[in-house]
């Protein structure tokens, strides 16, 4: 049995989408390592570290999330650090797409690593980092849209 899955993302910041996926994915494994991906396309709001810092706070107390920060393939960290399952969270059938696509990259490359993917409850689904960027960037308050807790304003 998978004990434990790899959540990649870039987490530019981590949503209370984010936040649903790690609870139902803790139904399923008895460990997640969430990892922190520079991703070189997107336009970043947080540093990387700060991203990490955000879910460490909210999860200080949960010794059955770790928080890494990685800079290469996904597939590569799941076998440096052991890990045979990614999991991944579906609003709609644009993730969906985007989802296969990288999932059939990962299978060709790496046949051992299985793709979860959980969809996320109604109510999430127009929960997104890029939503979070505009408010602050445009100076919205993003609370709602966060983990509880969270300021935002503490790792720009
Ligand atoms: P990436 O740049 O790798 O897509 P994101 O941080 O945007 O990273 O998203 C990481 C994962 O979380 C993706 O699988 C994405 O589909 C999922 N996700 C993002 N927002 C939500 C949400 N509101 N509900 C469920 N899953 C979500």
């Amino acid at each position: 049995m998978n004990r434990t899955a790899l959540f990649p993302g870039s987490f530019d910041p981590f949503t209370l989408g984010h936040k649903i996926v790690v609870d139902q994915g803790l139904e399923l494994f008895e460990r997640i390592v969430i990892a922190v991906g520079v991703n070189t396309e997107k336009r970043g709001l947080l540093t990387p570290e700060n991203r990490a810092r955000l879910i460490r706070d909210l999860y200080r107390n949960d010794s059955r999330i770790e928080v890494v920060i990685y800079n290469e393939l996904t597939g590569k960290v799941c076998r440096q650090l052991g890990i045979d399952t990614i999991l991944r969270g579906l609003r709609n059938t644009v993730d969906f797409e985007y989802e296969r696509n990288i999932m059939q990259v990962n299978q060709t490359l790496f046949p051992e690593i299985k793709t979860v993917l959980l969809f996320t409850p109604a109510r999430y689904v127009a929960i997104s980092s890029s939503v979070i960027r505009e408010l602050v960037t445009f100076g919205g308050d993003p609370t709602p849209l966060m983990p509880e807790n969270i300021d935002i304003k503490n790792y720009l």
